[in-house]
This record gives C-alpha cells, sequence and structure tokens, in this order.
C-alpha cells in the first residue's frame, strides 16, 4: 500500500505557507514525513519549575519571571547589539543575557511573564542566564518533557513544535520498516512509539527506549549498507593471482634507500595477498612522511609485471600529478607506461589516454576521480590503489574496482583510525601499519608563537632560506574577507614579495587552474620558488625534502589532524626542518592543541588528543572517511551498539544479500536513502 498522506508537503499542515515552507526545506523538511525524522537536539524537562532563589551556578533550569527591563547594549546593527533583560519572580531577581540579538528586544514586552529555560551561572551572588529558551507563560502550559529542535532563520521554537505536533497526527500512516526479528532479536521498540517518545518522552525511560531504537537503525542502515557494497566488492568468485616470480625485491633493492623494517614488513603482508587468489582488501595505515608511496609503487611494479594493469587514484590533481611525475620517472627504466588522467585534461588528449587505457598500451593510470568516470575502461585491471584514503567515498573506491574482474584493492591513508572502528567501516579489510619513519629524519622542532612574534619568525624563515632551503607560508582564507579577521593567503602574498624581494615567492590556491598550480608546484619542487605561499591546499601528500619551514598564520584556525597534515610537509629530507604556529590570540582550545603540536610528532598520539579535545562526534566525523552523516549515533560513543549492529547486519545479508525479500523492502529504501543523500556519493 503507497501511503500517500505522508509524502505529502509540509504545506498540508495548517500555518506552513509558502515563506514557511521554504525555510523548513533549508533544513531538510518538505514532506510531513520528514517532520517524524526531524529529531529534537534537546529537551526542556517543564515538569518542574523552579524559583530564582533556589538556582545554583551550573544547572539548567526552567523559571518562570516577570520582564522588569529591557537593555540594548551599544552596536549599531540590532543583531550585533547585546541585550540584557531583567527579570523577577517571588523570591528573586536574575539577569538573562543574548549576544548579538538586539533583534529581540521588540519581541519582548516589559512586565508580561515568560518561561526561561537555561544554563544558570551564580558570580558573587548574580544570577545570570545566557541565550535561554524564552516563550510566553500560558497558565495552562503543559508539565511535561520538551523538544528542543534545531532552527533556521525564520522558523520559531513555538512554531516548531505546533507544526510537529501536527505532523505527529501522521504517525498511524508510518509503517514498520525493520523486520519483525530484527526487532524482536534486538528488543527494539516499535517505530511509532519510537517516533512519538523522541519527540514527546513522558518520562526518560521512554526516551531512552526511543533512542536506542532510532540509534540502532540508523547504525543497521549504514552497516548493512557498507557490507552490501564491500560484498559486491568481493563477492565475485575469485580474485587475482600475481605472479610469484616477480619479487618486489627486484624493484625494492634498486631504490636509492633501504626500506624500513615496517616498510618490509607491510610489503610482505602484500606480497602475500597478491600471490594468494583471494581477492586483496588491505588498508595501509602510516603516518606522513612514513613512506607510503613507494610501498604503492612497489605493489603496481608487481601487478604490471605480472602482465595487468594498475591503476591510482588520489584526492586532489596536485597530488595525484606529484605521484605520476615521480612514478613515471621511477618506471621507465623497466619500461611500464604510465599516464595520467584528471578533469582538466582537454578532451583531445583525454581521448588518446583513454583509448591507450583500453587497449593496455598504459600499464598505469594515475589520476584524480576523473579515473572512476564511466568513459575509463581498463583492458586488463589488477590493482586499484586510493592515496589518502578518507577523503573519498566507501562508493568511490568500489566503482574503481568495479573496472576491473575483482582487481586487488589497496587503500592508504594518514588517519589514523582505531581499528575497532576501522573493521566496522571497513568490513573485514585487513590493515598494514608503518609504524616506523625512513632513518635520518630528524624531530620536527615545532614554536607555537603569538602574533606580536611574527617580525622575528620571518627573520628565521629568511635565515633558512639564505641557508639555501624553501618554506611553506599557510594562512586560513585565500581572499581577505570583510566578516573573518584572519591572514589571507593573498594579502601574505603581497606582503612577503616584498619583504623577501631578493627570492622568489609565489602563490598557490585551490581555486587555480590545475595547470598553473602545477607550474609553480614544479617550479617549487625544482627549487626555483624559495617561499610559498598557499591555503591548505598544500595540506595532502605534497612531498618535497629541501623544504624546511612550515609557517602557519592564524594557527588557531586549524584543527590538530590539519595541524599535524601541514607540518608533515616538512621534516621530509635530512635537514632539520621547523614549523612555526602563529595565532593571534587564540581561544583556551587553540592553546592547548599549539601545546600538543609541541610536545609531539606522533601524529598516532596526536589523534587521540583530538579526540579527547573535539570529542568523538567531530574527529570521527563521518565526512572524514567518506561515509554518510548520521543524525542521532555516534561511532566512538555508540561502539557498542555498534558491534550488536554489526552482527545483525551480518545476519540480515546472510539471510538475503540483496535485500529482495518482502520483509526487507523497506529496509532497502532506507539504507538507499541514506548512502544516496551521502556528500561520498557525488561523483
Ligand atoms: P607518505 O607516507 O606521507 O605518503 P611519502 O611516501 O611521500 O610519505 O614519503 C616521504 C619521503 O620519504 C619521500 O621523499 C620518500 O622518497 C622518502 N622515503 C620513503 N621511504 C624511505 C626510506 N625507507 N628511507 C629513506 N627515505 C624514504
Ligand atoms: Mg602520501
Amino acid at each position: 500500500m503507497i501511503n500517500m498522506n505522508l509524502q505529502k508537503k509540509v504545506s498540508e499542515i495548517k500555518g506552513i505557507g509558502p515563506r514557511k515552507s521554504v525555510a523548513l526545506h533549508k533544513i531538510n523538511i518538505e514532506l510531513i514525513e520528514d517532520f517524524l525524522f526531524f529529531y529534537p537536539r534537546d529537551y526542556e524537562d517543564r515538569r518542574e519549575m523552579r524559583t530564582i532563589l533556589s538556582l545554583r551556578d551550573g544547572i539548567t533550569a526552567l523559571v518562570k519571571g516577570k520582564l522588569i527591563l529591557k537593555v540594548k547594549g551599544r552596536g549599531r546593527l540590532p543583531r550585533k547589539q547585546t541585550l540584557k533583560l531583567f527579570v523577577q519572580d517571588e523570591t528573586g531577581a536574575m539577569e538573562v543575557v543574548f549576544f548579538h540579538a538586539g533583534f529581540l528586544e521588540k519581541t519582548l514586552l516589559q512586565n508580561e511573564e515568560y518561561i526561561f529555560y537555561g544554563k544558570v551561572t551564580v558570580n558573587r551572588g548574580k544570577i545570570q542566564m545566557l541565550h535561554p529558551d524564552i516563550s510566553k507563560y500560558e497558565p495552562d502550559q503543559e508539565q511535561a518533557i520538551l523538544p528542543i529542535y534545531p532552527l533556521t532563520g525564520g522558523i520559531s521554537q513555538g512554531e516548531m513544535r505546533k507544526w510537529q505536533r501536527g505532523a505527529m497526527a501522521y504517525l498511524p500512516e508510518l509503517e514498520e520498516y525493520l523486520p519483525g526479528n530484527t526487532l524482536e532479536r534486538n528488543r527494539l521498540c516499535s517505530i511509532h512509539y519510537a517516533i512519538e517518545n523522541i519527540h514527546y518522552p513522558s518520562d526518560r525511560k521512554r526516551l531512552m527506549e526511543a533512542k536506542y531504537r532510532l540509534i540502532f537503525e540508523e547504525l543497521l542502515f549504514l552497516q548493512t549498507g557498507l557490507l552490501a557494497i564491500r560484498n559486491k566488492m568481493t563477492a565475485m568468485e575469485k580474485g587475482v593471482r600475481f605472479s610469484s616470480m616477480v619479487p618486489m625485491e627486484e624493484f625494492t633493492t634498486s631504490l636509492p634507500y633501504a626500506l624500513t623494517g615496517a616498510q618490509n614488513r607491510v610489503l610482505t603482508e602484500i606480497n602475500g595477498d597478491m600471490e594468494s587468489g583471494k581477492v586483496m582488501n588491505r588498508l595501509v595505515q602510516g603516518d606522513v612522511g612514513s613512506g607510503k608511496t613507494i610501498i604503492a609503487a612497489a605493489a603496481m611494479y608487481k601487478a604490471v609485471k605480472s602482465g595487468f594493469q594498475a591503476a591510482m587514484m588520489a584526492p586532489t590533481e596536485l597530488l595525484a600529478r606529484q605521484h605520476f611525475e615521480s612514478l613515471k620517472s621511477e618506471f621507465l627504466k623497466y619500461e611500464i607506461k604510465v599516464g595520467f588522467l584528471s578533469g582538466s585534461i582537454p578532451i583531445k588528449e583525454k581521448k588518446d589516454i583513454l583509448e591507450q587505457i583500453e587497449t593496455g598500451q598504459l600499464d598505469i593510470i594515475i589520476g584524480t576521480h576523473a579515473v572512476i568516470q564511466p568513459g575509463v575502461k581498463f583492458s586488463n585491471l589488477g590493482l586499484v590503489i586510493t592515496d589518502e584514503q578518507h577523503r573519498f567515498g566507501v562508493n568511490q573506491r568500489s566503482i574503481l574496482s568495479q573496472k576491473g574482474r575483482n582487481p586487488d584493492v589497496l587503500v592508504m591513508t594518514a588517519t589514523p583510525i582505531p581499528r575497532t572502528l576501522a573493521v566496522i567501516l571497513y568490513g573485514d579489510l585487513d590493515i598494514s601499519i608503518i609504524d616506523e619513519m625512513p632513518p635520518g629524519r630528524q624531530q620536527i622542532i615545532t614554536r607555537a608563537v603569538k602574533g606580536e612574534s611574527r617580525e622575528t619568525s620571518y627573520e628565521f624563515v629568511r635565515r633558512e632560506v639564505t641557508k639555501g632551503r624553501q618554506a611553506y607560508v599557510v594562512a586560513p582564507l585565500i581572499e581577505d574577507s570583510e566578516n573573518l579577521d584572519a591572514k589571507s593567503a593573498l594579502g601574505l602574498y603581497d606582503e612577503l614579495k616584498d619583504r623577501f624581494s631578493d627570492f622568489s615567492v609565489a602563490f598557490l590556491h585551490g581555486a587555480m587552474k590545475p595547470a598553473d598550480k602545477d607550474r609553480i608546484m614544479q617550479r617549487f619542487n625544482e627549487g626555483q620558488i624559495q617561499i610559498l605561499i598557499s591555503t591548505v591546499v598544500i595540506e595532502v601528500g605534497i612531498n618535497v625534502p629541501n623544504a624546511t619551514i612550515m609557517l602557519i598564520e592564524n594557527a588557531e584556525r586549524f584543527g590538530l589532524a590539519q595541524l599535524h597534515q601541514l607540518r608533515g610537509r616538512v621534516g621530509r629530507g635530512k635537514e632539520q626542518s621547523y614549523c612555526i604556529l602563529i595565532s593571534e590570540g587564540g581561544s583556551e582550545l587553540a592553546e592547548e592543541r599549539a601545546k600538543i603540536m609541541k610536545s609531539t610528532n606522533d601524529g598516532f598520539l596526536i589523534a587521540e588528543k583530538d579526540l579527547d579535545l573535539r570529542g568523538p562526534g567531530e574527529f570521527f566525523g563521518m565526512r572524514q572517511h567518506g561515509v554518510p552523516e548520521l543524525k542521532l549515533a555516534d561511532l566512538v560513543r555508540h561502539i557498542k551498539i555498534l558491534n550488536t549492529v554489526r552482527e545483525e547486519a551480518e545476519r540480515i545479508l546472510s539471510e538475503d544479500p540483496a535485500l529482495a525479500g518482502k520483509e526487507y523492502v523497506k529496509l532497502k529504501e532506507k539504507i538507499d536513502r541514506m548512502f544516496k543523500n551521502a556528500e561520498s556519493l557525488n561523483i
């Protein structure tokens, strides 16, 4: 039965006109059904109203009080003004403060009673509430747990609640989409109970039950989807068996350096996979600079010498181009032909390359995600490698695999992912870790300084550059911005090309034409440019061993993982390298980050600290791993649930791998929708 009602537009609900519809659309509410699945971000416990006298520092409370006085702060625009309210009840008085909210003033009336819900601070007897939720007091107001929804401009909390109530009338129309067995086995509540109680829980216990079910299903869609993609990749009976007559040593022993123990171990693992008949599906994790590229090269060597093609995909044109240049010359003496493919290649040249890929004239193809476009056909693809894997979506990886007949897959990343999580995200992927740096690397010396010390820092840059070294200078913005008080790469370029007029200074940013970017990188690589000013485009993978200085302006604006990646651009050669973090009055968090950066060069340790600082949600922000965004579930906090979910997903897929059975149709729809909305699929 198709259920029409829930699929109707929100304008069916009383009070939602065209203007409100547009606003709702911005938060992805288009159909009545979307309201039901638009969960509160928090709740307001209106079952207990407190007196002002009883308020204590740090609690979140609901207070009824009369608005005695409104005071607007200075500032020309209402939206920049601070608004202070003096509020009283029978027991005492408090102050309510809104920053940048002068516009609220008009909507609030003196001597009216309002309900305030928010966090209380008490400082030397002064009671304050900062940015509370505020609503007019109605005598017959319900004493309940009320939802607090995330809002968008033009919609108030009151409206949102009213409309949600309206949408709730349609709830009986909603059909259960989880299979009965799944509900039973995992003791999950029904979808009706869950939706009802996620919005209007009558007590904590019901809210927990509802949440558990909704978190469970979210993780189930994700896990089942990921496993299904993976199964598609490996279900095909047999993989490629590469020749044991082609030892990787043929290639590695002719390198100008000896591999590290860790590199050798990882190559042995890869070699084992490649010589076995099963499809390789291996993740290589290694900190920036640990030498992943050569691992990829050795694997490609083996593949090609065994008679197959290999493809390698990198997330940016710059990085892909760099891999291409270095591997092309590396492979020259073996008569291995390497081609390059990216979106910016001229049509005619592209046609040639596509043809050479299809006829097998090219042995190795390196590129951006242009490599996975439909027009690219391989003659005999045996090995697929993705570099800086976290930048790609799971689907992009699987599309590349499907271009061969069960090619072996190697993914490389510098972003450490805890093993438990990796297993869940990537299925039964094997993991190799390069936990050793090439010898002779010196620790990068990191200094964190305040803006006042810029002069000294740039004098230091001068000394290094005079010695023949090269420097990166990174700024958070491309151009100066009116709204943001931060350095721009363009502004810095103007400043530094004068200051360093006796050197060659260049400017690089992400929006440049790929050919221009290449030219600049090429010249930097050859040492013709001494100081390269850029935005974070420089972040991934770039390798210029003679560059020894990474100076980061407005370092307070970068996250730890990003700072670490940036710092990884130096310390790649024999010379002592430096990372200088210049911060402009950063927050406590920014200071903490700088301290961590100073204390260690270890990416895995930094990732852990990052987790502590920011909380799991952000670091493991799904987007980092190219996986759909979750609404309620959190991959780290809910790892226990995730384990149960994984078992359930495996059981479901073993019963019905294509989810074609009647009981799975609705589940499959949900999974498809989750993955369809994922950014990772926009290729
Ligand atoms: P990443 O793991 O960040 O991708 P790269 O593969 O770019 O690191 O390697 C960084 C640098 O280290 C390159 O210049 C590479 O040639 C060099 N390198 C890799 N392995 C070794 C080794 N075993 N000994 C010395 N230098 C090495
Ligand atoms: Mg790399």
